[in-house]
């Protein structure tokens, strides 16, 4: 077996279990490529996981003040090797890489039995253009099944805004109609930075019925 992200070889090591549920459990990836992605530690913002800190930070603050009480998981710090992992991933479109994370992906998902999963979606053009949604990808890679409940409507450039302009402006997303909102809900993506996206989705659902939507993504 090779190692997805580098291609050199890797010796696999058939472990009891996994002979006996002949259950997939090797990871993707060698112990070089491996160890250069970077675990969040055990001091963070309890709602969202922002490293370096051990309170409320002052964006789940923001978000309190809001409405939205933040309440998201993740796995993984967006160092060097993980921006490579999405630039190969994303930007290069190498669909292949959807597996990398999977077993990591599949050990923490299996957590929120409860909840309906459901994946924050790209504009039409977006789609278009990569060809595939990547937290789609991700989410199937380890395993699991997502509700495919909201859209995403093309949004002009908002390079040019500030902030608060940014988060003023109507969100680009919308609840496809005549779908049914679970009561508990898993919103998914690949990357969290200020939580602006996923936030206001999570909002949205909630407003639209949902009573329990809690926020995952791979990368913090
Ligand atoms: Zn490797
Ligand atoms: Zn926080």
């Amino acid at each position: 077996m090779k190692c997805l992200l580098c291609g050199q070889t890797m010796k696999t090591v058939l472990t009891f279990s996994s002979l006996l549920l002949l259950k997939n459990d090797a990871s993707c990836l060698c112990l070089d490529c491996d160890s250069t992605f970077e675990r969040i530690g055990e001091e963070y913002c309890p709602n969202c996981m922002k490293i370096g800190l051990s309170t409320k930070c002052q964006d789940c603050q923001f978000w309190c003040k809001e409405g939205v009480e933040v309440s998201h998981r993740a796995i993984f710090t967006y160092n060097q090797a993980m921006k490579d992992f999405f630039s190969r991933y994303k930007f290069d479109g190498d669909f292949l890489l959807r597996k990398v994370f999977s077993s990591f992906l599949s050990e923490e998902l299996k957590k929120y039995k409860e909840y309906q999963f459901v994946v924050i979606p790209l504009s039409p053009d977006r789609y278009a253009n990569r060809g595939f949604n990547q937290v789609e990808g991700l989410v199937e890679a380890a395993g699991f099944s997502y509700l495919d409940l909201l859209e995403k409507r093309e949004e002009r450039t908002s390079s040019s805004k500030n902030r608060s302009e940014r988060l003023a402006t109507e969100l680009p997303f919308f609840i496809k109609s005549g779908v049914t909102i679970p009561k508990k809900i898993l919103l998914i993506d690949d990357i969290y930075t200020t939580g602006a996206t996923i936030n206001r989705v999570k909002k949205l659902l909630e407003e639209a019925g949902a009573k329990d939507v809690k926020t995952f993504s791979l990368v913090r």
